[in-house]
């Protein structure tokens, strides 16, 4: 079974009388263990289809199912448990809590979780581990370089060991050494622990990473490459 499925996704924003179709029709599946690039110019409606993959905002119509379910049937305490148990977020502004540590930063989702207090730092320890950033751990966030928010923002996401990694131009704000590193990251966690991955950019030098291209345009899937 695919881990999601779109059927004829569409999605209009209506805003002072005014419509816009941001999706127009979207259908794919993505399997367990696929490292998918989404490509499109800006406008193309690649974050709002990220944001339905990932719950943050529903379709207008079509049907989305994650793990075998679909979204219409997933009930408000379902959708807040998928949020934070099995979908993780890395978004391109980071999202850190400013004045606090890394360590604080990472253990966040685990406030929300069922996960045992007892287990919250040994849990966060080995999140900060995988993203290299041991030596940081007691720093505040404000003072990390823009390439370790970005990893302490991927720390927070793997504290909970999500089914589904989705992020929207990770590498957005980060210089080309810094965005290879998180794309090395990404890489390895997908390669080693099996993430399934949904990653949008503009730079086709991060999107050669994937084993999967979609290209969106004007809210439609043009290209689906397998490479
Ligand atoms: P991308 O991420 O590819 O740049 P978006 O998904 O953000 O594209 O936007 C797709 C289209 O939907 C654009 O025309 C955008 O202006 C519009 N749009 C996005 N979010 C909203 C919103 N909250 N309200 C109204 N229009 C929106
Ligand atoms: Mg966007």
């Amino acid at each position: 079974m695919p881990l999601i499925t779109l059927h004829n996704i569409e999605k209009i924003y209506k805003t002072d009388g005014a419509e816009t179709k941001a999706l127009a029709g979207v259908s794919f599946s993505i399997e367990k263990g696929e490292f998918t690039a989404l490509m499109g110019q800006s406008g193309s409606g690649k974050s709002t289809l990220l944001h339905i993959i990932g719950f943050l905002d529903e379709q207008s119509s079509g049907t989305y199912s994650f793990e075998s379910k679909i979204s219409a049937d997933y009930g408000a305490k379902e959708i807040a448990r998928v949020r934070n148990e099995r979908i993780g977020f890395v978004f391109q502004s980071f999202n850190l809590l400013a004045q606090t540590s890394v360590l604080e930063n990472v253990k966040l989702p685990l406030l929300y979780s069922k996960v045992k207090k007892a287990e919250w730092n040994e849990r966060a320890c080995a999140a900060i581990h995988a993203v290299g950033l041991s030596h940081r751990v007691s720093h505040e966030s404000s003072k990390l370089s823009g390439g370790e928010k970005q990893r302490t923002a991927i720390a927070r996401v793997l504290v909970m060991s999500p089914a589904l990694i989705l992020a929207d131009e990770p590498t957005g704000n980060l210089d080309s050494a810094s965005g290879k590193a998180v794309m090395d990251i990404l890489i390895t966690l997908n390669k080693e622990e099996g993430h399934t991955i949904i990653v949008i950019t503009h730079d086709p030098n991060i999107a050669r990473y994937a084993n999967r291209v979609l290209t969106i345009s004007d809210g439609l899937i043009v290209a689906d490459t397998q490479q």
